[in-house]
């Protein structure tokens, strides 16, 4: 029995409703099925924002949603959702998901394995994680339909779990790192009860396989509130045990340079619609790391090149033991280090050929940091920023007075 408010109540602006989310209800519902927008775009439409993306949520079966629509397919084995195409838009149809987790299969620690069986709206609504996450929006109708309490909790900024927390937390740990992040990212505060078993309940997150952790840290750091969510963590009491990788950044005092610097220019990006690649990101986060060993390996007779790749061996290696940082990632950071040395050789044909280096741009912004926090001459990443949009006479001046 779900709150029920129209238009007047909720005040969302239909500008801002995803044309192909309506589209895709209104045929589900001329089929005779239910449909709504739910989740994440509704909150975000509550909150005046336009949504990323619209998952849909429907009594139709997988089954059911693809014959309807022409580019639709059905994905995952276990429980299946539809993939809804429209251009380059995608939508996610799911069908209610029923409260299985009482008799689903568990760990030993009582994390829910598979939660696969389809069941009435009411206790989709259960499922889910936090109010203000369950609410229901139908385009046709204009109708929100609340069965937690979400609309207040939006009005008031909280994020509160739905049920028992120690028990939804057990469940899934996951969910432990999605309220810090919603709270750095909606500028919300974590209800009392939702927050007080987290910092005993952190270690249950070691029991997550570190594929999910790793997503969800990706998440995290790409939220366009990163600073903000690692603050957050930190009063949690989430910062230990997390990641490999995070122990190492949020052991040091948040106000460390390098990675601050790091983490703002990533969040600014973010928020100004700017692409971040997580290569730089981690590549950032554990280039104090490198340093260290790298000078390490230096002082202990390397040359500088050899020594580096050493240090990037060393560091990556750590990580992909207990993360399995994908291929790709590890790839991109090992060459945004590798260009730095390069970066310090100004003379001869040396910055033209890295001028060429299809990754340039990621290696000459992680050199500006590099400067701008204080561990390199800003002299030189001056000499690149002019060097970079010079001319070809500018770029021979450049070379010649460098020497
Ligand atoms: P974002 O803006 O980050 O996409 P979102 O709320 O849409 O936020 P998703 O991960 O896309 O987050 O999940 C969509 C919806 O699925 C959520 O709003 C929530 O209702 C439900 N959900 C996601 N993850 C969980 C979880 N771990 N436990 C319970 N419900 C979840
Ligand atoms: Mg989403």
């Amino acid at each position: 029995e779900p709150v029920i408010l129209g238009p007047a109540e909720h005040g969302i602006d239909l500008k801002l409703v995803s044309a192909n989310a309506i589209r895709v209800t209104q045929t589900l519902q001329e089929a005779g099925f239910k449909a709504f927008v739910v989740g994440g775009a509704v909150r975000d439409l509550l909150l005046g924002v336009k949504p990323k993306d619209f998952d849909i949520a429907t009594d139709a079966t997988p089954e059911q949603v693809k014959r309807l629509f022409r580019r639709a397919f059905i994905i995952g084995r276990r429980f299946q959702i539809v993939h809804v195409m429209f251009g380059q838009e995608l939508l996610e149809v799911t069908t209610f998901r029923g409260n299985g987790s009482n008799n689903a299969p568990k760990d030993e620690h009582g994390r829910v394995l598979r939660d696969n069986n389809f069941g009435p709206q009411h206790e989709d609504a259960a499922r889910r994680d936090f109010t203000i996450n369950a609410m229901y929006y139908d385009p046709a109708t204009g109708t929100v339909l609340d069965y937690h309490g979400g609309i207040s909790d939006i009005r008031g900024k909280v994020l509160r779990i739905i049920g028992q927390p120690e028990a939804r937390f057990r469940e899934d740990p996951v969910r432990m790192l999605r309220v810090v992040r919603f709270a750095a990212k909606l500028h919300f505060t974590i209800e009392a009860s939702t927050r007080a078993p987290i910092p005993v309940m952190a270690p249950l997150i070691n029991n997550v396989p570190a594929a999910r952790i790793f997503d969800e840290m990706l998440k995290l750091l790409m939220s366009g509130h990163a600073l903000g969510c690692l603050q957050e963590l930190r009063g949690a009491g989430l910062h230990h045990g997390l990641l490999p990788l995070l122990d190492a950044v949020l052991e040091q005092p948040i106000g460390m340079k390098f990675v601050t610097l790091a983490l703002e220019s990533t969040d600014n990006r973010v928020k100004a619609g700017k692409g971040v690649s997580p290569g730089f990101l981690f590549a950032s986060l554990l280039w104090h790391q490198v340093l260290e060993k790298w000078n390490a390996y230096r002082a202990a007779g390397e040359s500088p090149i050899p020594a580096l790749h050493l240090a990037a061996d060393d560091v990556l290696d750590a990580q992909t033991e207990n993360l399995a940082l994908q291929r790709r990632i590890a790839t991109d950071m090992r060459d945004i280090w590798a260009m730095q040395p390069r970066f310090e050789r100004r003379t001869g044909k040396t910055p033209f050929k890295l001028l060429e280096n299809p990754r340039f741009r990621a290696g000459y912004d992680f050199l500006l940091l590099r400067c701008e926090s204080g561990e390199l001459d800003k002299e030189l990443g001056d000499w690149w920023t002019a060097f970079a949009e010079g001319d070809s006479a500018e770029r021979e001046r450049l070379i010649s007075v460098s020497r």
